[in-house]
């Protein structure tokens, strides 16, 4: 992938439309899975430098699909930042106890979520 790659893994449209259109203005290119078990698939086969991943998920939650990419030895260098509406105490944590590197939460906020990407997405000198 040439193109800063981000994928999204997300089930709701408007969201998902939010972050591309963030993402766009400052030169990335989103890629994008509706529901857990495709966005796994999708992060095994296209290996992208960041995912971000929402929680509350059909057929597989946010929370089994970074477990899953955690555990693999291929997969667990590329950064997963949890973006979702959750915001009761003790959520920050468990989602980062379950690997997620970091977390936003929505309603996505342009510049959090800029500086956000900007600090996760690996330097070229950085890639595997
Ligand atoms: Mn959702």
């Amino acid at each position: 992938m040439d193109q800063k790659t981000v994928l999204y893994i997300e089930d709701n449209f408007h969201n998902r439309r939010i972050v591309r259109k963030i993402l766009q203005s400052r030169g990335y290119s989103l890629i994008e899975a509706e529901d857990g078990i495709s966005g796994l698939a999708m992060v095994q086969e296209l290996k992208p430098p960041l995912v971000l991943l929402d929680i509350g998920l059909p057929g597989m939650d946010g929370l089994e699909v970074v477990g899953r990419i955690k555990a693999d030895e291929a997969l667990r260098h590329i950064p997963v930042i949890a973006l979702t509406a959750s915001a009761m105490r003790g959520d920050r944590e468990r989602f980062l106890a379950a690997g997620c590197d970091d977390y936003l939460s929505k309603p996505v906020q342009a510049m959090e979520l800029i500086n956000m990407v900007g600090t996760y997405y690996p330097s070229n000198g950085n890639r595997p």
